[in-house]
């Protein structure tokens, strides 16, 4: 049963869904497998539209409070991509293993060995689909992307994104260290400090 205070992450993703229960402990948190809501069609040409999209989506179909999370990697050298595309940068129902193999190959065509990157995620909280004041926050990690793959660890590009600061890759850093400095921890940071402050507003 729904009630004021639960919260939908619009997200089917079992990785995101974890790490926003843990963040909103204090709130039954569900997911839109839990209420059979479908996907949203991300048909954006920004994190922030893609991430309005998937909000306003959950909000109307689930009448409760909804957040919802875009992120990619970004390398401005290669024109910003992958972007928005990140998921899917090397076609529809892409592995992991081909978007990176797709940037690499642009980074050996262009003669780099690696170039400036940065993951960026967006959040945004809505209380209702027309909401005119959502929780709009977003983190970035930047470093470089390489040709060289390292690390077992995390997914996407986590092998071939070199953070700066560290002389590992992403995939190398531990679990709690990446939990901490990474784009969503970030966004996520920020969005739960604005979320705690509004919160008694919107019950
Ligand atoms: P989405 O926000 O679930 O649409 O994720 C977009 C894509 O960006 C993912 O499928 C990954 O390829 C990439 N991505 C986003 N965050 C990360 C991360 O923390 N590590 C590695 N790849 C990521």
């Amino acid at each position: 049963m729904k009630s004021n205070g639960d919260i939908l992450i619009a997200s089917s993703n079992k990785g995101k869904l974890k790490e926003f229960k843990k963040l909103f402990k204090n709130h039954k948190v569900f997911s839109l497998s839990d209420l059979n809501i479908a996907d949203a069609i991300e048909d954006g040409d920004s994190f922030l539209e893609n991430a309005i999209i998937k909000a306003k989506h959950g909000a109307k179909e689930s009448k409760i409070y909804t957040i919802a999370d875009d992120s990619g990697i970004v390398v401005p050298k290669l024109d910003y991509e992958p972007g928005i595309y990140s998921a899917r940068y090397a076609g529809e129902g892409a592995s992991d293993k081909d978007n990176r193999d797709k940037i690499i190959d642009k980074l050996i065509e262009k003669k780099h060995e690696s170039l400036e990157a940065f993951y960026v995620c967006v959040l945004v909280g809505l209380k209702s689909p027309n909401d005119p004041m959502p929780i709009v926050t977003q983190g970035e990690i930047h470093g470089r992307i390489s040709i060289n793959s390292s690390g077992e660890g995390g997914f996407g590009y986590d092998k071939i994104f070199y953070p700066d600061g560290y002389d590992c890759s992403m995939a190398s850093l531990e679990q709690q260290i990446k939990n901490k400095v990474s784009h969503r921890a970030i966004a996520s940071e920020k969005f739960i400090k604005l979320f705690n402050s509004s919160y008694d507003t919107f019950l």
